[in-house]
């Protein structure tokens, strides 16, 4: 028997469980039935009174061309109200994988000659293009009774023109803007606590991507170390340290003190100036920016292509746990002052340790009335501005 691969939340999974299926002689017993295969015409009724022994069906998909097993597998889901793994066994192709979920299917089974013929990633996609929208095209037994179908794609629609990327996820986000604006987009990064995730996607899409960091001089070193483990581990290879202009420090903050007297200045100089020469150059610049984090982001396009400089927001819809769980699922390195309690990391000077339960960003310039570096977008440009307006990446 040819090897084969089960795909399940677009990810290969061992299929060494469905190597020996039951078949429906089975059915016979009074034993609970870990897998069972099915044929594409098998007459439901004749196994309806066992259903609720039947850990896994395998409903066999002799030919993509052939769709008799969704029916089957929506039936089973809404006639019968079967809550066991549902499996598409058979040569099913990438553009089938969404169709198969909504009808109730829990993942594909597929053999060895058809994942040469698509791969792991062309499944990925499919779902990506899928999976913020994900309902399912079926009634189940105790929810609503009419399918979901048509009033997604009306709202889908609606959503689409107000943002072209809704619905990606932020591995094809990055994918499509890298693609749209090739060779004019940047991802600047500020190396603090989320940071890896963006610079672990981009990668692995385009390490040749420009990677801007603003190193002022003042940062921890514990941040420069992270920076360095980062671009290596990750082989970014446009990596740009931006630094200000050393003549420019030299004349206005000799002493290094200038954060203390007049710390707009500081970020005027060691900020500002520095990255509104490089980040101006692009026409799209990736950010990190997330829904939740403020109530001027809680409406955030992914792509918010309005103004001289298009933002890309990836992580537009994450949570704070979607980090965690994408660092772990990916065994990234966590900051290294995450566990001192520093969870918002900028300058040395101006950032402190915050207690549980505060602010994330209360401990950067805590105790000024400052709360931003004075770095923010007019008309899609980076500008400096005496305005407490929306924190980028700095
Ligand atoms: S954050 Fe502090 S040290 Fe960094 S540039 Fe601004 S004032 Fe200066």
């Amino acid at each position: 028997m040819p090897s084969h691969t089960l795909i399940q939340d677009g990810r290969a999974r061992d299929a060494a469980r469905f190597t020996d299926p039951s078949d429906l002689s089975a059915l016979d017993s009074n034993e609970t039935i870990d897998v069972l295969h099915i044929a594409n015409d098998t007459d439901l009724e004749s196994l309806a009174f066992a259903l609720g022994r039947i850990e896994t069906i395998l409903i066999d998909f002799p030919a993509y061309t052939d769709g008799r097993g969704f029916s089957l597998a929506r039936q089973l889901r809404t006639k019968y109200g079967y809550d066991g793994l549902l499996i598409a066994d058979g040569p099913l192709i990438p553009d089938q994988y969404a169709f198969a979920l909504q009808c109730g299917f829990s993942a594909v089974h597929i053999d060895d000659e058809t994942l040469k013929r698509h791969t792991i990633e062309d499944w990925q996609a499919n779902l990506d293009d899928f999976d913020l929208t994900y309902q399912r095209g079926y009634a189940i037994k105790a929810g609503p009774a009419t399918s979901v179908f048509d009033s997604r794609l009306t709202a889908l629609d609606k959503r689409k023109a107000a943002d072209p990327f809704f619905g990606h996820s932020a591995e094809l986000t990055l994918r499509k803007a890298i693609k749209k604006y090739q060779g004019d987009i940047v991802l600047a990064t500020s190396m603090g606590v989320d940071s890896a995730v963006l610079l672990h996607m981009v990668s692995r899409i385009d390490p040749s991507l420009p990677v801007v960091f603003l190193d002022t001089g003042k940062h921890f070193r514990e941040t420069l170390g992270y920076r360095d483990d980062l671009v290596s581990r990750f082989g970014l290879t446009d990596f740009r340290n931006i630094t200000p202009d050393q003549s420019q420090v030299l004349a206005e903050d000799p002493d290094g003190t200038l954060n203390q007297s007049e710390p707009d200045a500081c970020c005027d100089l060691r900020k500002i100036r520095p990255l509104e020469g490089v980040i101006n150059g692009f026409g799209a610049r990736i950010t990190g920016r997330k829904r939740y984090q403020t109530p001027d982001r809680a409406n955030m396009a992914i792509l918010e292509a309005g103004g001289a400089q298009a933002k890309v927001n990836p992580l537009a819809y994450w949570t704070a746990k979607d980090v965690t769980q994408y660092m772990r699922q990916h065994d990234l390195p966590p900051h290294p002052l995450l566990a001192l309690g520093y969870l918002s990391i900028g300058c040395q000077p101006c950032t402190t340790r915050v207690t549980p339960g505060e602010d994330p960003r209360a401990g950067r310039w805590r105790h000024s009335e400052k709360t931003e570096c004075g770095i923010h977008m007019v008309d899609g440009k980076w500008v400096s501005s005496e305005t407490k307006a929306t924190f980028e990446a700095f």
